[in-house]
């Protein structure tokens, strides 16, 4: 039998980029990291490592629809095409918009990109990354005249000190974090996190600032004074390679550190370690992500922040630099490749020479010149009839946008909505007029670019199923059939090699974005492209000629501004545009849990994944929680001024008061009222239009709940089923799925029963009925296929973990036996999964906490738990850290 090659692509989750190894075993794919791949050397997080139980049909659209019916491609695409080409005609370009992805390989942006801006003549195509970085990419233009980022991921491995502000490293970027925790433990680097949470990653600090939030830019400020007071202050940097210094730091304001600590709600010793740690090492890198660009100040805070490294000459050096890290696979593709509303493609802008120099390369004859409408701006011209056609590739607005109600009625009122995407189920193809079946994971080729600017291949292993297309065919095909020249490319090497021709087109080393090293490659090349760096400029070396090749940006000055200083920004500080008041008491954050992946519709098919957080929640510190009499597991409503959630109330330390914390990933699909970006509102950042998700007033009461319930089935609860019921949140198990469920008055147990114990079972029932509630169990033969326990008044206390492990299997009589009390047997708790390799419970954790283990790496020996992918190693230093002997426990870590 011929060996099944293996192929090396890159992970489609964060903008990590990870390499990964896939090589098909029987029916299935075995996925390792690529230890060849700079990102990440051999290592993958819970997420990546479960790839390859992803790639399952389930839930695909495999077919063009139109109107909910299936068609051909030739009739879905020529209504797509007339009915832009209608739009365009009645009512000028501007009447259509694309929204894009960050899931998108380059190729496809660079056809969609090229499609709008250069033949339909409107620049009004943005991307889902707007809601991720733009504010970096506004800080990077303003401070060094392009989107350039200077460092590398090997710089916070060689740093002595690393700040992590506003992220969640540990879950968000778990490889990176483990690369950086690896250095630390042999180095001894320090590290700071920022972060109103305590957090997986707060954990692992030398010095956590729980900062009060929207108050970055007052501590960057305080730092970048401090500093340019000290010895730390570059002369010869700022005086040769800079302007504006005096500007800036006239903005900064003259407040004491008393004054900075209590703005920022740091106690003044903190603040002052942290500043003498950041003047005393010049080996200090700044990482920051979506906690600084979600911001209605983000663009100020990233400016503030480089402030601190342009002040010291930290920047472009081994070790040193402000370092912006993606959320997205390919959010630095889109970037570079024009994604965003207002950029030309290779980070050109829309001044005249720009616009002209793009026309005259795609011989364009309807070029865009000026910027066009940013993914809020977007949604809401769309919401005021202005866009009559709108295209939506890879991405799910209808969860994932800030004011996402409005964004659903915006598109139940569009005349035309098309969405391409690889699943039927997301909330946003269900508003589709045509949903278009794309390519995905595995069934693709192109390019993406990390968040340190490394270009690597994704390459397809997999056939593409159904009718399923490539985005960038789907795109030419549509512009073709609009009537546009350009759009005959025989497959994605050709589009690379004339995006690479554009980058380097009439650049003189003026502009930083320059790949032109590829322009000429041929198939062949582009196939076995290994992962590079940009710049790989023509005259340079073909990369990676050298993987080693020192690709950092602005050591010795080289901005790209006009003066080729870079530019110290003014930054004064301010409130967030809305602030708690009487009646919405709380602030809201928003965020992502370490095993789910933007709207859950690819990580949610691996039970492994689901066992980590299997409902969408809400973080309450417990004072706040007693102050408005709720408690741990309490369903609890929360309301802003635009709309509601309901979600599970946790009560934790982590959150800090007047605090409150809730992820964003959760859909229709798997919860009844999970949306939490209905809450927010479309306020955004007025240089990036970043908009704000993580400063929502919002007010919280318990749920008009009277009765709890959970339960285990082989078959999946219909939704239908479940939404007359009230509360409900769905996950996967190994063998079927764990359901929540909750509502007012009379449990309806009937209905339960009629709708959950579907059939007859020849094997047996298990029923107990008390005052406090009902359980139920149903076996055939002696398998467990239907459990459910249903609770009046109080919160559900039951093994979720544990009762998950069984449905679906065999069960024997001593656990038939205890199955009604919803527990195991004494010792057998597994509780809440914590290690999703290894399905190691905290239960299991603390137990070993308790025998004596003292460090991740015993916990490791004795239960196993962290010792494949790591990502939940800061989770298990956190429990360590929360037993009561934490004190000796973290100095033996
Ligand atoms: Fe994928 Fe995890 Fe690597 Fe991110 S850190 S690219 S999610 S394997």
């Amino acid at each position: 039998m011929a060996r099944v090659a293996e192929i090396r692509t890159t992970c489609p989750y964060c903008g990590v980029g990870c390499g990964v190894r896939v090589k098909p075993v029987h029916e299935a794919q075995s996925v390792h990291g690529d230890e060849r791949h700079p990102a990440n050397f051999g290592r993958l997080c819970s997420k990546g490592a479960a790839l390859g139980e992803t790639l399952t049909l389930e839930e695909r659209l495999l077919h063009p629809m139109a109107d909910g019916a299936r068609v051909s491609w030739d009739a879905a695409l020529t209504r797509v095409a007339d009915g832009f080409r209608n739009a365009i005609d009645q009512h000028g370009p501007d009447a259509v918009a694309l929204y894009v992805s960050g899931q998108l390989l380059t190729e496809d942006y660079y056809v969609a990109n090229k499609l709008m801006k250069g033949f339909v003549g409107s620049a009004n195509i943005d991307t889902n990354s707007r809601l991720c970085m733009a504010s970096s990419v506004a800080g990077h233009k303003r401070a060094f005249g392009a989107d350039t980022v200077p460092g590398v991921y090997e710089d916070l491995e060689l740093a002595d000190l690393v700040v992590l502000v506003g992220s969640n490293f540990a879950w968000c970027h778990p490889v990176l974090h483990q690369r950086l925790m690896a250095a630390r433990r042999k180095s001894g680097a320090r590290l700071v996190v920022i972060d109103p949470r305590a957090t997986a990653t707060t954990a692992d600090a030398d010095l956590h600032l729980p900062i009060k939030p929207g108050t970055d830019v007052t501590l960057f400020n305080a730092l970048f004074d401090q500093l340019a007071q000290s010895s730390a202050r570059d002369e010869r940097y700022i005086e040769d390679h800079t302007e504006g210094l005096e500007a800036a730091l006239s903005a900064v304001g003259s407040a004491s550190l008393e004054d900075v600590a209590a703005s920022t709600g740091l106690s003044p010793s903190d603040l002052r370690t942290f500043i003498d740690w950041v003047r005393e090492t010049p080996k200090t890198v700044t990482v920051y992500s979506q906690g600084v660009n979600q911001s209605s100040a983000g663009t100020d805070k990233v400016n503030a922040i480089i402030n601190t490294h342009l002040v010291t000459g930290r920047i472009g050096r081994p070790g040193a630099g402000p370092f912006s890290i993606t959320g997205q696979p390919n959010a630095m593709g889109g970037r570079e490749v024009g994604g965003l509303a207002n950029q030309l493609a290779c980070h050109m802008d829309f001044d005249p020479t720009d616009v002209d120099r793009v026309r005259r390369f795609w011989n364009a004859p309807r070029m865009a010149e000026r910027p066009g409408k940013k993914a809020v701006d977007l949604f809401q011209a769309i919401g005021r009839g202005e866009i009559k056609a709108v295209w939506i590739m890879a991405t799910n607005p209808v969860v994932s946008m800030p004011d996402a109600d409005a964004v659903r009625e915006a598109l139940q009122a569009c005349p035309l909505v098309v969405v391409s995407d690889i699943v039927a189920t997301s909330d946003t193809v269900q508003l589709a007029d045509i949903a278009l079946p794309a390519t995905g994971w595995g069934e693709k080729t192109g390019t993406v670019t990390n968040s340190e600017r490394r270009i690597s291949r994704q390459r397809a292993f997999l056939p593409s199923p159904g009718e399923a297309r490539h985005d960038w065919a789907i795109v030419a095909d549509a512009a073709r059939r609009m009537g546009h020249a350009g759009f005959d490319y025989q497959g994605p090497a050709e589009i690379f090699r004339e995006y690479a021709a554009l980058s380097a087109f009439e650049n003189d080393g003026a502009r930083d974005f320059d790949i032109g090293a590829w322009a000429t490659c041929s198939d062949a090349d582009y196939d076995a492209m290994s992962p590079f760096q940009w710049p790989a400029r023509k005259s340079g070396p073909v990369a990676p000629s050298s993987p080693r090749q020192d690709t950092r940006f602005f050591a010795n000055g080289g901005f790209f501004t006009p003066s080729r200083k870079g530019r110290f920004v003014a930054t004064p500080a301010r409130a967030p545009a809305r602030e708690s008041d009487e009646e919405y008491d709380l602030v809201l954050n928003t965020g992502r849990i370490r095993d789910q992946w933007h709207t859950m519709t690819r990580t949610a098919k691996t039970a492994r994944l689901s066992a980590h957080i299997a409902e969408p929640f809400l973080e309450m510190n417990p004072m706040d929680a007693s102050a408005r009499g709720l408690a741990d597991a309490d369903i609890v409503t929360v309301r802003s001024r635009l709309g509601e959630a309901t979600l599970r109330l946790l009560v934790t330390d982590a959150a800090p008061m007047g605090r409150v914390f809730a992820p964003m990933h959760w859909a229709s699909r798997y919860a009844s009222c999970g949306r939490v970006d209905v809450l927010a509102e479309a306020v955004t950042d007025p240089i990036s239009g970043q908009p704000e998700l993580k400063h929502t007033p919002v007010c919280i009461r318990r749920s008009d709940v009277d009765w709890y319930a959970f339960g285990v089935f082989t078959e999946e609860p219909a939704k239908g089923e479940l939404s007359s019921l009230g509360y409900w949140a769905k996950a996967r198990t190994k063998n079927g799925w764990r359901t929540e469920f909750a509502g007012k008055g009379e449990a309806p147990l009937q209905q339960l029963t009629a709708a959950l114990f579907k059939g007859k079972t020849r094997s047996g029932v298990q029923e107990l009925r008390d005052r406090a509630g009902f359980r139920r169990a149903r076996y055939e033969g002696d398998v467990l296929n239907a459990f459910l326990t249903v609770n009046r008044r109080e919160p559900v206390a039951a093994d979720r973990s544990w009762l998950s492990s069984l449905v679906g299997v065999e069960i024997d009589a001593a656990t038939r036996a205890v199955l009604l009390a919803g527990r195991p047997p004494t010792g057998a708790a597994a509780g809440r999964i914590v290690c999703a390799c290894e399905g190691v419970g905290v239960d299991a954790i603390r137990n070993a906490i308790s025998c004596g283990a003292t460090s991740v790496d015993e916990i490791g020996r004795t239960t196993r738990a962290g010792t494949n992918c790591g990502s939940c190693r800061s989770e298990i230093a956190a429990l360590i850290e929360r037993a009561p002997t934490a004190p000796n426990l973290r100095a033996a870590e």
